[in-house]
């Protein structure tokens, strides 16, 4: 199934941690699995950056639209990116049968 990642960041006037209310909202965004459900994704880890405003979440999704779907309201508090993802060990058995070359 492919892999993307959610990156995502705000700032302290937009960030949802300082009342209970809006880190509860947060946390039903990011890791309801009812959720992930709706949008057709599945969680596989969810990384904050320490001290930082700064989420990096990992799911596998069947489509690019899904995780889309997951990512839009995060979009309300601060600047939310998709990048496609493969394995190390994937990129590098194109790179080894001469299919790709360079990261690009
Ligand atoms: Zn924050």
């Amino acid at each position: 199934m492919p892999m993307y990642l959610v990156e995502h960041q705000h700032t302290d006037a937009t960030c949802p941690a300082q009342t209970p209310e809006n880190a509860k909202m947060m946390e039903s965004l990011v890791l309801s699995t009812e959720r992930q459900r709706q949008c057709g994704v599945k969680l596989v880890e969810d990384c904050k950056v320490k001290g930082e405003h700064r989420l990096l979440i990992l799911l596998d999704a069947s489509d690019r639209g899904n995780v889309e779907k997951y990512a839009e309201p995060f979009k309300m508090v601060g600047p939310t990116e998709v990048r496609d993802l493969t394995t190390c060990s994937e990129f590098l058995q194109n790179v080894l049968s001469g299919e790709v070359k360079g990261c690009r």
